[in-house]
């Protein structure tokens, strides 16, 4: 026995893990054939269960020690891959997932195609935000030894982690999927981290890798333009010391879709007497104990404070214009044990295949939203997946709301799963069977004094309204203006049919400027968590400004062509999905421009095709000069 923790320590932790990440772990370590030939956890029998523990725990009495793996041979990390879903999978997704278990020290990263070239006099790169995307731009660009500056509104960095507050707010994806791939060694308290936490990890990142020192914090950038004769970004920001102006080569927004909060505007609401809230706006003397509050809204942000509200509050009316789609994570709002801290620092392997099958999860969340147009035809909603799916969020439903047809009658949507944003509960629907909880699916009509009117012409008095009503996504990198070449305006660009852009990066006539987090940038399809995303945009930046150093130029821009080639397939390709589709209820769905008929803020493509796109730089659709 090598490690300080007893046999029983260690079957409980084994017990604990994720048993898929567990058995592609053990297979890594052993290439045991009795290991390889085991279904998946969900499949696994009782003997099979039993086979994999105690090899498992038997292997760690032995050698349990602290060890990082390097990344096997491709042959090898290939049968690992298919091994995890137990599915062959196409060169195209191996490309895509290879790098999700973070094998490697900066996964996607950019890098000089020889030595690092000696850099023009000046050369810089200027970031606005500090957020997940500056933060992993900063990162790419110490990486390279390239000099930048972040600007950011807010005084530290976090971005929509700082600036949202609200009571339990925390990520709905699985920590140990929702941080950066070339950071190993955080140690998340939760299997979901507390905004809090977030906010410390990026933090703890932004210092760790030497981002805080290239960061202004308290400015607010206003405008940005593009200087021709030099080549560079004239950026004018507000600072605490009053206007202040910046040069760079590069720009590189990383403000990401949710910067304006959608600031509510009803019907009288000058009258009320009582206090508005904002959830990114959340005040921090805000103590909810004995008030009678509305909640305006049902998304991510309503849903996750509900809970925490209505444990405090006299009484909580719940104002929802439109049913959810709510689905249940296990583990939600669970400590991460100290045993499996313990196995992450201990099962070499564990850390990598953990964050793998986190991922893996969502490889068929694509699937989700492809019409069978013969499924249909026989009566059934958008695909098989498609009514699987609903059927097992109606149970769940039912059970959490103790079957009160009273509640369920109003909160089944009649729009399929999926197809918005994914709600998580985090025990919206248990807290709506609560004493001091209302359920209201009248609408809003005005905002008297004492309260709210709904169109039932009910008075509901209230001391606080929380507008949990969601951002301005359409208003996309508004209020700051950009003017890209010969003076062009991007909003004036984009007013046409709304913000797009190729790749959801870079825009015609806006040369030397990236958009990370852009239109169009978030997969439809799951599988690569956002923060995976939020590196690779960052690298395929990083990759356009070593190319530009290399070549010795001055400008790269995408081809206006290249740019309209791209759009057309992309909205080609929207067409295959059920977002669009008036069953849909794309009017409701901020992920659609239901003004413009088109996708705004999702990609549209198979997870892995946009990572190929994303990573393999197309040369010939750009312009050096
Ligand atoms: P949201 O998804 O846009 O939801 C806004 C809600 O407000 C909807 O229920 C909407 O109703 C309602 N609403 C808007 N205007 C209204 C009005 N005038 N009257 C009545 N109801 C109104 O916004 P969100 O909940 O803030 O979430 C935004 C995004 O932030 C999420 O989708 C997610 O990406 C992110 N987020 C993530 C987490 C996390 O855990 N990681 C947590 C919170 C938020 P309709 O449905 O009828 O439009």
């Amino acid at each position: 026995m090598k490690t300080s923790v007893d046999a029983s320590y260690i079957q409980r932790a084994v017990e604990l893990a994720d048993l898929n990440a567990v058995r592609l772990t053990l297979y890594q370590l052993t290439t045991d054939p009795e290991i390889k030939a085991l279904s998946m956890a969900a499949e696994l029998d009782a003997a099979g269960r039993e086979l994999l523990i105690s090899k498992a725990v038997a292997w760690l009495i032995e050698n349990a020690g602290p060890r990082t793996l390097t990344e096997p041979p491709e042959a090898e990390l290939r049968d690992l891959l298919n091994l995890a879903t137990q599915e062959e999978m196409s060169d195209l997704e191996f490309a895509a997932r290879r790098d999700l278990p973070a094998f490697k020290a900066y996964p996607w990263a950019a890098e000089w195609t020889d030595a690092k070239p000696e850099l023009p006099a000046d050369f810089r790169v200027a970031i606005i935000g500090s957020g997940y995307c500056g933060i992993a731009m900063g990162i790419q660009l110490n990486l390279l030894g390239i000099p930048y500056v972040i600007l950011d509104r807010e005084p530290e960095p976090g971005g929509t982690w700082t600036v949202n507050r609200y009571p339990d707010v925390r990520v709905d994806t699985s920590s140990i999927a929702y941080d950066y791939s070339f950071e190993k060694d955080f140690r998340w308290s939760e299997h979901y981290g507390r905004g809090q936490e977030v906010r410390e990890y990026l933090q703890y990142v932004a210092r760790k890798y030497d981002v805080v020192g290239n960061t202004r914090f308290n400015r607010e950038v206003q405008r940005a333009s593009f200087n021709e004769k030099k080549s560079r970004w004239v950026i004018e920001t507000t600072a605490p010391e009053g206007p202040e102006t910046i040069e760079a080569n590069v720009l590189v927004t990383a403000v990401g879709t949710f910067l304006n909060p959608k600031v509510s505007n009803f019907r009288g609401q000058e009258d009320f007497k009582g206090r508005i809230l904002h959830p990114a706006r959340w005040p921090n003397d805000y103590d909810p104990t004995d008030e009678r509050i509305a909640v305006i809204g049902n998304g991510s942000t309503g849903v996750q404070m509900l809970g925490a509200l209505a444990r405090k509050a006299r009484k909580v009316s719940v104002l929802q214009r439109t049913p959810q789609w709510i689905s249940p994570r296990p583990n939600y709002g669970s400590p991460i044990e100290p045993e499996i801290h313990w196995l992450v620092d201990n099962f070499p392997g564990y850390w990598n295949w953990s964050r793998y099958m986190a991922s893996a999860m969502f490889f068929t969340t694509h699937d989700l939203l492809i019409p069978d147009e013969e499924w249909e035809s026989q009566g059934g909603s958008v695909n098989r997946l498609q009514d699987q799916l609903r059927e097992t969020l109606l149970a769940y439903m039912e059970d959490q709301t103790g079957g009160r047809r009273d509640l369920l009658d109003r909160l089944i949507p009649d729009y399929p799963p999926f197809v918005r944003r994914a709600v998580v509960d985090n025990g919206w629907y248990k807290a709506l069977t609560r004493d001091n909880v209302e359920l209201v699916t009248d609408t809003v009509a005005r905002l008297t004094e004492t309260g709210i009117e709904t169109s039932d012409g009910r008075i509901h008095d209230v001391d606080t309204i929380v507008t949990a009503t969601g951002f301005e996504v359409a208003q996309y990198l508004s209020p700051m203006i950009f003017k890209g070449v010969d003076g062009l305006d991007l909003h004036e660009f984009w007013s046409k049919d709304g913000p797009r852009a190729y790749l959801s990066m870079m825009v015609p006539n806006f040369p030397n400027m990236f958009m990370l987090y852009g239109p169009n940038s978030q997969p439809v399809s799951g599988g690569t968590m956002l923060p995976a995303w939020f590196t690779i945009w960052a690298s395929y930046a990083g990759q356009c400004i070593v190319r530009l150093l290399e070549k010795e130029k001055q400008r790269i821009e995408v081809q206006s062509e290249a740019h309209e080639r791209y759009n057309e397939a992309l909205d080609e390709e929207s067409k295959k999905l059920v977002l669009l589709r008036k069953d849909a209820a794309p009017e409701k769905n901020y992920y659609v421009s239901s003004e413009h008929n088109r996708l705004l803020v999702s990609a549209p493509w198979y997870g892995p095709e946009f990572h190929r796109l994303c990573t393999e730089v197309e040369w010939d659709d750009m312009m050096f000069s």
